[in-house]
């Protein structure tokens, strides 16, 4: 689909519909014309909806006017889900941030999709109760955006993604109706639910307008612990035989050693300064009988690995300083001055040492840096290619890596995404991974919920290639 447009008439409806909630003003469009990727679309018009009947107002317009609706979170996005690449309108959630209710009973909150993660956290913190899907940008990234990319983080080996705590949806379709489903529709336990087919469905087949969460009770005792090995290899091994082990660990993050001394150069004062070539953060959690005996099993699994350092947090202080240094990874990444790539593959847990040899053969073949570090416990790697974006050489050769590493993934019995999604930079690739029954299905399901194709066109199911590589005519690798 191609560039909309916005009449004066329609741009007025609009208007009225949202009590003057929008913008036309260029300054506004840019604003919400790109995300994490460095992809940019312009809306005609940006609305920032405050309520469900305004989602809904706005939706038939738009349906009426054949104009493309692009649901916003925070914007956070690794694959460009929330930019508006064919025009139309980008529907804002930040003005719908009510935290409606937390039944303290049921152990479920009920939220408005602009809620950012971590205000929801502290919310139930606070009662004692536990929100648990933590992706690394849970300081800005809003629960609509959570639940449209099913969002993952550290903690998901042990306590799963955003899709395992969804129990109610409201959702406002394209052409203006409203479904609720599960405990929303008045039903926490359904035979039927079709909730769990919108999550990860990244604003391509409905806009949530609000959601039912379940919500846990926060563990007992949490243990922190942190492992330095000489190799990558080492702590990847680790990681494999720390899951073999079956112990409940909660967190299991791995960085090699070129993201190690970024971060920790990053948090110098903050942190200790450690270099090492590869390092794991560990959590443990649960019952203060079950955890106490965690760190004598633990320690002599991570010597056998080769672990030169190991070292468990004695207080609350020593457990920031640890995870300062993890949560500063993308920020130490991006001060580097140079641009990257990240994706986020995912494999088996235990190939993830297989993935790593792989992975270094593709950095060598490209001459391009590939710094790793991720959400290891549940398989899931962010492989950073380092480059100059400008440099159509480095370009080229990141192009290539880009293909190398998912198919190593695929070949390994991975995907392409474990948690940023599809959206419009991996859709060159869906069918390396889906069969053309599997992607039929997916079309099939677009065709029915979103017949004129408006909803968040051209991401998931697109020909159009990641513009990444637009206007690449480099020399091939090599030259
Ligand atoms: C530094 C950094 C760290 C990150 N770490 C993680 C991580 O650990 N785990 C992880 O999973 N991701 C991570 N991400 C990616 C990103 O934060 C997540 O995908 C997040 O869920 C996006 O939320 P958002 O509010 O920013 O949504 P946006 O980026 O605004 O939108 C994402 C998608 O959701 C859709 N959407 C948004 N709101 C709605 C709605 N109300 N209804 C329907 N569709 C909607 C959009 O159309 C888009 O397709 C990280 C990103 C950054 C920049």
């Amino acid at each position: 689909m191609e560039g909309s447009r916005l009449t004066e008439a329609v741009k007025r409806d609009i208007g009225a519909a949202v009590g003057g909630s929008c913008s036309t003003a260029l300054e506004d469009r840019i604003c919400y014309s790109f995300d994490a990727t460095d992809i940019r679309g312009l809306p005609d018009i940006v609305v920032w909806a405050e309520s469900r009947d305004q989602v809904v107002a706005v939706m038939k317009i738009a349906s009426q006017a054949r104009l493309p609706v692009v649901p916003r979170g925070a914007g956070t996005g690794y694959t460009g889900g929330s930019i508006p690449i064919c025009g139309g309108i980008a529907l804002s959630f930040e003005k719908m941030t009510c935290i409606v209710d937390v039944n303290v009973e049921a152990r479920v909150a009920v939220v408005e999709p602009g809620v950012v993660n971590d205000d929801l956290r502290s919310t139930v913190e606070r009662l004692g109760l536990m929100y648990p899907p933590d992706p690394a940008s849970l300081k800005v990234s809003t629960i609509g955006g959570n639940v449209a990319e099913g969002a993952a983080g550290p903690r998901t080996v042990l306590y799963g993604t955003t899709r395992d705590y969804v129990v109610g949806l409201e959702l406002v379709m394209m052409d203006g109706s409203i479904v609720r489903t599960g405990y929303l529709a008045g039903d926490s336990d359904v035979a039927w639910d079709p909730g769990p087919l919108i999550v990860g469905s990244e604003g391509t087949l409905s806009v949530v307008t609000s959601v039912a969460l379940r919500l846990t009770d926060a563990p007992e005792v949490t243990r922190t612990y942190w492992a330095e090995f000489g190799s990558l290899d080492g702590a990847a091994a680790a990681v494999a035989m720390i899951t073999a082990d079956g112990m409940p660990v909660s967190v299991l993050e791995i960085m090699d050693g070129d993201t190690l001394a970024c971060a920790t150069e990053y948090v110098r004062g903050r942190a200790p300064d450690t270099r090492s070539e590869g390092a794991l953060l560990i959590e443990v959690e649960g019952a203060a009988d079950d955890i106490a005996g965690m760190w004598g099993r633990l320690q002599p699994l991570l010597e056998k690995c080769g672990a030169t350092g190991c070292r468990a947090a004695s207080d609350e202080n020593e457990r920031d300083e640890i995870w300062e240094i993890r949560r500063s990874i993308s920020a130490s990444l991006a001060r580097l001055g140079t641009g990257k790539i990240n994706e986020d593959i995912a494999v088996p847990r235990s190939r993830i040492p297989v993935f790593i040899a792989e992975m270094r053969r593709i950095s060598a073949e490209v001459d391009l840096p590939i710094l790793a570090f991720g959400h290891a416990g549940d398989g899931n790697l962010h492989v950073n290619i380092m480059l100059d974006r400008a440099n159509q050489l480095h370009m080229v050769r990141a192009r290539q890596a880009v293909s190398a590493l998912f198919s190593a993934a695929l070949e390994l019995g991975g995907t392409l995404s474990g948690e940023h999604g599809i959206g419009i930079t991996k859709a060159e690739h869906l069918a390396e991974e889906l069969d053309e029954a599997a992607l039929g299905v997916t079309a099939a399901v677009k065709r029915a919920l979103d017949p004129s194709a408006l909803l968040n066109p051209d991401k998931i199911l697109s020909s159009r290639p990641n513009p990444w590589w637009d206007g690449l005519k480099a020399p091939s690798v090599g030259a």
